[in-house]
C-alpha cells in the first residue's frame, strides 16, 4: 500500500464500464501483463495502460515483476488486484442475532463481532447493525479505507432501490434500509438477498471463480436458489433472487415458514428431517447424526428429504438448462452422500440432451461464505453498472 494518499474511489466512477471490466480481468485472471488484459478485454494497449495507472493509483491494483524464465528480454510486470488496499464490513442479519466482519477485498476476515437481536423491529435491528459497522471499522488497519457495508437479509429484497420488501423469517416488510442506516454510519450500504449474496461470494472467492453463468442453490433451514446470468457490453453479470423454496409441491402440505402450504421448503429443509424420522421434538443436526451413525429410521429420512430436494433441482434445470450448479448447505453435510445422491436424481430424471450438459458441484465457500457474501456485494458494487443500491457517498477522509 502506497503512503500517498489514493484519490477516492466512488462506486459510481467504476460503474461507468472499461474500467469495471479491466478490474474484473485482473481479479479472475491475475497476476496478468498488461499484454494479455488488452487481449482478454479487446481494448487498445494504450487505454488499457491508461485503465491500470487509474486503477494503480487508487490502490485497487497492484504490480510485480514476471517471471524471469518467461523468455528473451525483460520480463513484464504483472498485475493482481490489490486485495489489502481497502476494507469492507459485510453484515448478515438473522432473526436472533447481527453478525458482521471486517474483510479485506481477498474476502479474509480480519475481525467480527454478533450482537444479539432483543427487540425485532427494523429500527432497532438497523441500529445494531449500525453499531456492529462502527465497531468493526474501528479495527480497520486503516478506518478511512473502509469502503463500503454489504449487508445480506433473507426474503425478498429490491437490491436497486435498497429496500427489504418482505421477509418472512424476520417480519419485515417495506424497509428503506439505506435511509435508516445513514443515521447510525456514514458508509454507503448494498443489500442483496442472503442466498444472491452466498452466489456472489461463489463468483468471488468460491468456485465459480471465472464462471459467468450458474445456479447457487442453498438448502438449510430455509431453501434458495439465486440465478446467475451475463450479457451486456461490457459483460456483466446479474443475480436473480428466486423463491425457489415457496414453489407449491403439494397444497394440502404440510405448513411452511411462509404461513402457506406444501412449499418444497417443508418437504427438503433440514427442518423436514425430523418429521420423517417420526421424531418431531429432535433438531435436524441429531438426525443427521443418527444418519451417519447408521440409524434406520434417520437414514430413510434423509433418502426422503433429499428426495424432494432432488425433484426441485430437477424442475430448476429443466426450466434454466444451466452447466452449472453449486449447492450448498445441509446436503453436505459428512457421511450421508448428499451430492451423490442429487447427482443419480439428475441423471435419472432430467432429459437426454440436457442432463449431459450440466454439473452439480459442491460449494467452495467454507463457513465464513455468509459473511463474505457481504464483501461481495461490495466488490460487485464496485464493478457492475449500479445493479445494487449504492448512495453515491465519498469514502470519507480520501
Ligand atoms: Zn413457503
Amino acid at each position: 500500500m502506497s503512503s500517498a494518499v489514493p484519490e477516492p474511489i466512488r462506486f459510481e466512477d467504476m460503474s461507468t464500464g472499461n474500467r469495471a471490466t479491466v478490474l474484473q480481468a485482473v481479479r479472475d485472471m491475475g497476476p496478468i501483463s498488461r499484454a494479455d488484459l488488452a487481449r482478454l478485454t479487446g481494448f487498445s494497449a494504450t487505454s488499457v495502460s491508461r485503465i491500470v495507472e487509474e486503477l494503480k493509483g487508487q490502490d485497487l491494483v497492484v504490480e510485480a515483476p514476471g517471471n524471469l524464465e518467461s523468455g528473451p528480454g525483460r520480463p513484464p510486470t504483472l498485475l493482481s488486484l490489490n486485495d489489502r488496499g481497502w476494507f469492507a464490513v459485510a453484515v448478515n442479519v438473522f432473526p436472533d442475532r447481527v453478525h458482521g466482519g471486517l474483510t479485506d477485498l481477498g474476502g479474509r476476515v480480519l475481525a467480527d463481532e454478533t450482537l444479539w437481536v432483543t427487540d425485532p423491529a427494523p429500527e432497532a435491528v438497523l441500529a445494531l447493525v449500525g453499531r456492529v459497522v462502527e465497531q468493526l471499522r474501528r479495527d480497520a488497519p486503516n478506518p478511512e479505507r473502509v469502503v463500503g457495508i454489504g449487508l445480506a437479509v433473507p426474503g425478498v429484497v429490491d437490491a436497486r432501490r435498497g429496500e427489504i420488501r418482505y421477509s418472512p423469517p424476520i417480519g419485515w416488510r417495506a424497509v428503506d434500509v439505506p435511509s435508516v442506516l445513514a443515521r447510525y454510519t456514514s458508509l454507503p450500504v448494498v443489500l442483496d438477498n442472503w442466498v444472491s449474496a452466498r452466489a456472489r461470494a461463489e463468483r468471488w472467492f468460491g468456485g465459480a471463480t471465472g464462471v459467468d453463468e450458474f445456479v447457487y442453490i442453498h438448502a438449510s433451514r430455509g431453501i434458495g436458489a439465486s440465478v446467475v446470468r451475463s450479457g451486456g457490453i461490457p459483460p456483466r453479470q446479474t443475480f436473480v433472487s428466486t423463491e425457489f423454496g415457496h414453489v407449491v409441491v403439494n397444497p394440502e402440505g404440510p405448513r411452511c415458514r411462509c404461513g402457506r402450504r406444501g412449499c418444497l421448503e417443508a418437504y427438503a429443509s433440514a427442518d423436514a428431517l425430523p418429521r420423517y424420522a417420526g421424531q418431531p421434538d429432535r433438531r435436524p443436526e441429531e438426525i443427521l447424526a443418527a444418519a451417519r451413525a447408521g440409524d434406520p429410521d434417520a437414514r430413510q429420512a434423509v433418502a426422503e428429504t433429499l428426495g424432494y430436494l432432488a425433484l426441485g433441482i430437477v424442475s430448476l434445470i429443466h426450466m434454466l438448462n444451466p452447466n452449472r450448479m453449486y449447492v450448498d448447505g445441509w446436503p453436505l453435510t459428512d457421511g450421508i452422500d448428499g451430492l451423490a445422491f442429487l447427482r443419480r436424481a439428475v441423471d435419472e430424471r432430467v432429459l437426454e440432451g440436457m442432463k449431459e450438459q450440466v454439473s452439480l458441484e459442491p460449494t467452495r465457500l467454507t463457513e465464513w461464505g455468509p459473511l463474505i457474501g457481504g464483501v461481495a456485494l461490495v466488490l460487485d458494487a464496485v464493478l457492475s453498472r449500479g445493479e445494487a443500491h449504492v448512495k453515491p457517498v465519498e469514502v470519507r477522509g480520501a
